[in-house]
C-alpha cells in the first residue's frame, strides 16, 4: 500500500460511521417494500433521495426505465469517473432473498462516502440505480448504451455467505420456442391435425439426447408455457422457455445455433413450423478484471478481511456481466451469515440482510470499494494498468 492511500484510511472510516445510519435505514425500509424487478418505484426513490441528499445531481427516470437512475457527483478537480452499480429488486415470493436491499445501501454507500473526497482528490463520483436484476436487468440495457463511455471503472458487490474474489459468471440467452400447427379432433380426426405440443416434446427430447456432446460447464434448462387447450384437440400451438447458457460467448453462440437446430427438428418431425425469440435480456459472461480486483483484495486485508481467493464462479448469469464486457469492473462478494453457509434466494438469507455481521461486511465493502477508487484516481500507473488489462480481454 502506497503512502497516498493510506492516509485516507481514517478519513474513510469516520465517513461511513456518519454514513452508517442511513445506509441501515434505506436498506432496512427497502426490505421493508419488496418490489419486483421494473416495479421498484419506492426503492429506487428512496435511493435517489438520499443521492441528491448528499448533492448528486440525478436523472431520473434513466434511458426510459422508470426505476432506473444515474446519479453524478464532479469533484472540483479533474480525474477518472468511477462507477458504483446499485441493485434493488426483490423476489416473489421471499422478498429480498437475494439481499439486493443491502447490495443496494452498500453499493450507494460507496458512492457517497466516495463524494465526499474527489473535492480533494478529484474525480467524478457516478452511483447508477440498475432494475430487474433478477429478471430483464437495466445494466444490459445501460452497456447497449453509451452509459459507461465517460466511465473508467465500474464496481458492484453482493452479499453472501462468505467473502470471496470477484469470479465470472456463465453467459446467458433466454430463448423461447413457438410452435404453429392445425387443430383437429383429437379421438375423431386426429389424422387431419399437426400436433404442436408433440414438435415442443421433440425439442426437448432432442435436447435431452444432444447433452451428451455439450461441453460439461453448458445448461440448457426449459419449460413449457403454452402446452395445449384441452386433451380432446389436436394443440395447434406450444410455447416454451428456455435458458441456454455457457461459460463465454464464443461457445454460447454455438450452443445456441445447436439448441435451435433441435427446435427446427422436433417442429419439421410434427409437421409444425417453429419461430424463436428471446423472452428476457440476454446477459453475458462476467469478465473480472484482476488488476483491480487484486488492489481490492489488498484494501480488505487492511480492514482485517482475507478474501477467499478460490474464485466465487457463479453457476448463474447477471447483468454485471455485460458491464464487465465494456469497461473494467469488480464483482467481488461479502459475508453476511455469520459463518454460516446460507444460500441466496432462501428466508434465511434474507432475514440475513438485517444482522449486525451484515452491516459490519456493508461497512468493510464500503471502505474497501472506496480506497480502491482513491487508489485509482491517485495513482494512474493502477488505472493504465487495469485498462491494459481490459484491453487484452475484450
Ligand atoms: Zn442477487
Ligand atoms: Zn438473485
Amino acid at each position: 500500500m502506497d503512502q497516498m492511500a493510506e492516509k485516507y484510511t481514517e478519513k474513510i472510516q469516520n465517513i461511513i460511521r456518519d454514513l452508517r445510519p442511513e445506509l441501515q435505514e434505506l436498506s432496512e425500509y427497502i426490505y421493508e417494500h419488496p418490489e419486483l424487478g421494473h416495479e421498484e418505484f419506492l426503492s429506487s426513490k428512496a435511493h435517489v433521495e438520499l443521492l441528491k441528499n448528499h448533492g448528486f445531481e440525478v436523472e431520473y427516470p434513466y434511458l426510459g426505465v422508470e426505476t432506473a437512475f444515474r446519479a453524478i457527483y464532479k469533484g472540483e478537480k479533474e480525474g477518472p469517473a468511477i462507477a458504483y452499480l446499485s441493485e434493488y429488486d426483490a423476489l416473489p415470493g421471499i422478498g429480498h432473498g437475494c439481499g439486493h436491499n443491502l447490495l443496494g445501501s452498500t453499493d450507494t454507500g460507496a458512492g457517497i462516502a466516495l463524494s465526499k473526497l474527489v473535492d480533494e482528490i478529484g474525480g467524478t463520483v457516478v452511483v447508477l440505480g440498475t432494475p430487474a436484476e433478477e429478471t430483464n436487468g437495466d445494466k444490459v440495457t445501460m452497456a447497449a448504451a453509451d452509459t459507461f463511455d465517460d466511465i473508467d471503472v465500474a464496481f458492484c458487490t453482493h452479499p453472501s455467505d462468505g467473502y470471496y474474489t470477484s469470479g465470472t459468471s456463465m453467459a446467458m440467452e433466454a430463448i423461447e420456442f413457438r410452435f404453429y400447427g392445425k387443430t383437429a379432433h383429437a379421438a375423431a380426426a386426429p389424422f387431419e391435425g399437426k400436433n404442436a405440443l408433440d414438435a415442443c416434446l421433440n425439442t426437448f427430447n432432442n435436447i435431452n439426447s444432444f447433452r451428451q456432446q455439450m461441453h460439461p460447464s453448458a445448461r440448457v434448462h426449459g419449460v413449457i408455457k403454452d402446452g395445449g387447450e384441452a386433451a380432446n384437440i389436436i394443440p395447434d400451438y406450444t410455447r416454451a422457455e428456455f435458458y441456454v447458457r455457457a461459460m463465454d460467448m464464443p461457445y454460447l453462440n454455438e450452443l445456441r445455433e445447436k439448441v435451435i437446430k433441435c427446435a427446427e427438428a422436433g417442429a419439421m418431425a410434427a409437421g409444425c413450423t417453429m419461430e424463436w425469440g428471446h423472452y428476457e435480456a440476454s446477459y453475458h459472461n462476467m469478465i473480472t478484471n484482476e488488476t483491480l480486483s487484486k488492489r481490492y483484495n489488498q484494501n480488505m486485508k487492511l480492514l482485517g478481511v482475507e478474501m477467499q481467493e478460490e474464485e466465487r464462479d457463479s453457476m448463474g448469469s447477471m447483468d454485471m456481466g455485460n458491464v464487465s464486457q465494456v469497461v473494467p469492473a469488480i464483482n467481488p462478494y461479502f459475508e453476511i451469515t455469520n459463518g454460516k453457509t446460507v444460500s441466496a434466494h432462501t428466508v434465511e438469507f434474507r432475514e440475513c440482510t438485517k444482522t449486525e455481521e451484515a452491516y459490519e461486511g456493508m461497512e468493510k465493502t464500503i471502505a474497501a470499494f472506496t480506497q480502491t477508487a482513491i487508489d485509482l484516481i491517485t495513482d494512474s500507473t493502477l488505472l493504465e494498468a487495469v485498462k491494459d488489462e481490459f484491453n487484452q480481454s475484450i
